[in-house]
């Protein structure tokens, strides 16, 4: 499938879907609690997705049975909901899609519940800033390896982290998953160019071990194979003709957080 290419009015409309999910993610967020069972963060998504028109993008793809991927501790992304209680110092990655007229937002993140060990969070705050430092890479002109290149060197300047190899971030638009991968490693330079309305899902998955990983009986669940704990955030973003950054999925498009980086987000 060739890249899709949007418009600033196509941006316009995904703004909305991603807008969906960044809500969503905050409503669990907030729900997020030692006692509280993945189903019923499950449940408050779809309520949500629901309640705003869109619709659940990952139920029924390629038959995943629920509205958000829950995966804690050593599982580093596609668990499903269910009846695990999270518990005291669990890690819990959420990652959520919706689609609203026909366009996609994708997101994630990850957050320690109760006491968390200082590793964990240490490893937490890494991939979120690797995520940050990756969009903030992204210059027209430039090249869609250039964002898994400055995600690798920001994680390696926190310390030493398996990083995965055979989950990416993709492309988006009409469908969730498009062309181009976008690696969370590598040299820059190279990959297609970036330009406005190239739509980009940054998704950086680690763990505080290795990077290598399996999949469990139930044909989604993955978990690395070390037992170590793993954290993944994403942020479905595109340049604007003007060449700033628009984060999409995030409520203040990106704003607060590349302000720190020092790059001015595209203003709603
Ligand atoms: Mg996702
Ligand atoms: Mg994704």
């Amino acid at each position: 499938m060739a890249i899709q290419y949007k418009s600033v009015e196509e941006v316009q409309a995904m703004r909305l879907a991603g807008i969906i999910v960044g809500e969503t993610l905050e409503l669990i967020r907030q729900s997020i609690a030692v006692g509280v069972t993945t189903k019923k963060l499950d449940a408050i998504a779809e309520a949500h997705i629901r309640a705003r028109g869109a619709i659940p993008s990952f139920m029924g793809y390629h038959g995943f049975p629920a509205t958000i991927c829950a995966s804690i501790n050593d599982e580093i992304v596609h668990g499903i909901p269910g009846d695990r209680v999270i518990g005291d110092g669990d890690v819990v990655s959420i990652d959520c899609g919706a689609i609203f007229a026909g366009w996609h937002g994708d997101a994630a993140f990850t957050v320690g519940v109760g006491r968390v060990d200082s590793k964990d969070q240490a490893m937490i705050d890494t991939c979120q800033a690797s995520l940050w430092a990756g969009i903030a890479a992204a210059r027209i002109g430039g090249h869609v390896s250039d964002i898994g290149h400055a995600v690798e060197r920001s994680i390696k300047s926190h310390g030493r982290y398996g990083i995965l190899q055979e989950y990416t971030g993709h492309g988006i638009g009409t469908e969730m998953h498009q062309e181009p991968h976008v690696a969370n490693y590598g040299k820059p330079g190279r990959g297609p160019e970036l330009v406005p309305g190239l739509a980009l899902a940054v998704e950086p998955m680690i763990t505080r071990g290795s990077h290598r990983n399996r999949t469990l009986s139930d044909e989604w669940t993955v978990v690395s194979l070390d037992h170590s704990r793993a954290a993944h955030f994403e942020e479905t973003f595109t340049l604007m003709p003007d060449g700033r950054p628009y984060v999409l999925t995030s409520l203040d498009g990106g704003r607060s957080a590349l302000a720190q980086l020092g790059v001015e987000a595209y203003a709603d």
